[in-house]
């Protein structure tokens, strides 16, 4: 006999080789039905994995977050054996769980397609019928190596795992495969399950190496689960921004003019000068002043500011003419370090704040490029904020008040803040401990002072500095850094800066480094996603589209209209083509114009417009003073009213 002891203290005693499930049992039919897998003396065990010794059991139920992970996990093993009785050349890499599924790299001669995955399902449903185990077995490593000769990829983990180790292997019918452990211990237990997509994958991540083929699939408890998790990956396909960027003609890529370098076509365009519109407008009020600097740096310039240290293996390499030495800018702190050096400071000047549209350049590896999301030219509003010490917390807060500003402004929501600090033990950082203390004590003090929560992150900051980072999430789930507050205190000596104290001396002023809200290209691929190209009015590429039911007839009233609308800084259309109304009406829709204005007889002799909102059936009908005053309302408050 061996005694158990439950989470809350009980105790119980059963036979030698009990499992989990069966300890599930004894307590409750409900919890056996329930019951996923467990953890023994902490180590993940199968459902159906004898226990030798006495331990400390919880078992893990269908509800906990590790649950969902041991069920997708068991699938990617039943569909590894489907795959195997299908292609018997297979041999198989690595096969764990992800968030909400799984995947399974593969080798095989025969090149799997999304026709297949169907098969491959059916297969697996008939392994679940057959209701077979999942059993453990365990072997030194010798006795593994000879299990798996026929499988390199399998041989070469086991080569990877330290001599004298134990290892488990798993056996599933006529399938065998090597594995930590942590199953659902039978095949009837995998219900609802949907194979989703194939893609290649280098073994190990290496493109050195063999090109395997991966397949997705997602594994859930319940019917209803798999079916929302289908539709939530639906939506997700139907917001992807690349897609989307395409339909309504926002960017695109051209392999002829180099990977990852974005064009913005005419709609895009029109966002992001709106965009830039009103970062302009939200700065200066906010105080800042506008430059503009080269998009070519020279390397001796980078060398001073460190970033050529710390930051070359980003950079495209360096440019040679005559004596001179220039790199594309990865980023433009150095530039703005010699405008404020170029006149002599007094400490009445400070803070002085610097913003530029900046576009730089940064080397990204190929695989990583997507859509706008990752690219090698990008364009941001980038700051740099000269101030004396006594000014520093004062101006980071405004700083970190002004993007939660934009951050509303555009509808996005924050996930969380972090606190960026260096790791002492790590090179990366600049060496001046001191220096270090105080910028990050600073901040900390600061963030507490505010009561604004935050995470802390040690050895996630800046080589020159720590740094508050704003953390977003995407309408596609992904939590991304969209902004950031950065203390610096190492540029300013490295370009030597300085401003007249009170006192007639020379002082070290203190730099804040500040993104906004990301890179334009970034945000275009966000705010796609958030919106789904259904953009709040202020930011439509075309805000109004004028429709003439006939064109003869009230041809000069939307003409009278259209400028109307131009003089009021309006985005409008007019569709004079030859096609029917009804057809014009429903492309406004596809092309998420938000207001459509049909004008005809009625309209033009009451001087009114009747409008249809995006996304909404009704016409209504007001007067023309009134549909203005109501788009200018719209556009002034930011309204998210098309979503
Ligand atoms: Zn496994
Ligand atoms: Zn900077």
């Amino acid at each position: 006999m061996i005694n158990i002891t439950f989470k809350d203290g009980n105790q119980k005693t059963f036979d030698q080789g009990v499992t989990v499930e069966a300890i599930a049992k004894s307590i409750s039919s409900s919890l056996k039905k329930n019951s996923v897998a467990g953890y023994v003396n902490e180590e993940l065990y199968d459902l159906n994995r004898p226990i030798e010794v006495d331990a400390e059991v919880e078992i893990i139920t269908k509800d906990d977050d590790k649950a969902i992970e041991v069920l997708n996990h068991s699938t990617a093993h039943l569909m590894a054996q489907a795959v195997k009785r299908l292609y018997p050349d297979a041999k198989f890499g690595v096969g764990p769980a992800i968030k909400d599924g799984f995947y399974y790299d593969i080798a095989t001669d025969h090149k799997i397609s999304e026709e297949d995955l169907p098969k491959i399902e059916q297969e697996m449903r008939r392994i679940i019928k057959e209701q077979t185990n999942m059993e453990r077995e365990e072997l030194s490593k010798e006795e593994a190596l000879e299990r798996f000769k026929d499988d390199p990829y399998k041989i070469e983990l086991i080569n990877d795992l330290d001599d004298g180790e134990i290892i488990s292997i798993y056996t599933q019918g006529e399938f065998v495969d090597l594995c930590r452990g942590g199953h659902v211990g039978n095949t009837r237990h995998i219900k609802h399950f949907k194979l989703l997509s194939v893609a290649g994958a280098y073994w190990r991540g290496d493109s050195d190496r063999d090109m395997l083929q991966r397949i997705y699939g997602t594994s859930w408890f319940t019917k209803d689960a798999l079916d929302n998790h289908l539709e939530i990956l639906k939506e997700r396909k139907e917001r992807d921004h690349r897609k989307l960027g395409k339909q309504l003609r926002i960017f695109d890529i051209y392999k002829e003019a180099g990977q990852g370098l974005a064009f913005w076509l005419p709609n895009g365009y029109t966002i992001r000068r709106a965009l830039e519109d009103y970062v302009y407008k939200l700065e200066r009020k906010a105080g800042y002043q506008h430059i503009s600097t080269p998009v070519l740096g020279s390397k001796s310039l980078y060398q001073i500011s460190g970033h050529w240290d710390h930051y070359r293996d980003n950079m495209f390499p360096v440019m040679k003419q005559d004596d001179e030495e220039f790199v594309l800018r990865p980023m433009s702190c150095p530039h703005h370090m010699l405008v404020y050096r170029s006149e002599l400071r007094s400490y009445r000047d400070l803070p002085i704040r610097y913003a530029e549209i900046v576009t730089q350049h940064r080397y990204e590896a190929s695989g990583s490029l997507s859509g706008l999301e990752r690219v090698r030219a990008m364009t941001l509003t980038d700051s740099h904020i000269f101030v004396r010490k006594d000014q520093i917390k004062q101006e980071v807060l405004a700083a970190y008040n002004l993007i939660l500003q934009a951050i509303k402004d555009l509808g996005l929501d924050i996930d969380y803040i972090e606190l960026a600090l260096r790791d002492s033990e790590k090179g990366k950082f600049h060496p001046n401990d001191a220096l270090w203390d105080e910028a990050e004590a600073l901040l900390k003090e600061l963030l507490d002072e505010e009561g604004i929560e935050h995470t802390v992150m040690t050895g996630e900051a800046a080589f020159y500095g720590p740094k508050i980072d704003i953390q977003v999430r995407t309408a596609m789930d992904h939590v991304i850094t969209m902004s950031t507050v950065q203390l610096d205190f190492l540029l300013p000596e490295r370009f030597d800066l300085t401003y007249i104290g009170q006192d007639g001396e020379k002082h070290r002023p203190v730099v804040i480094h500040r993104g906004l809200i990301s890179t334009w290209e970034r945000l275009m691929s966000i705010l796609l996603e958030q919106y789904k190209g259904a953009f709040p009015t202020w930011l439509a590429p075309t805000q109004i589209k004028l429709i003439p039911v006939n064109n003869e007839a009230h041809g000069e009233y939307a003409k009278l209209l259209q400028d109307r609308f131009i003089d009021e800084d309006f985005r409008s259309e007019t569709d004079i083509r030859e096609e029917k109304l009804g057809y014009k009406i429903r492309e406004t829709q596809t092309q998420k114009i938000p207001y459509a204005l049909v004008l005809g007889d009625h309209e033009v002799e009451n001087q009114t417009v009747t409008y249809r909102k995006y996304g909404q059936k009704e016409q209504v009908t007001v007067p023309l003073e009134e549909f203005i005053r109501l788009i200018r309302k719209d556009i002034r408050e930011k309204s998210l009213s098309n979503n």
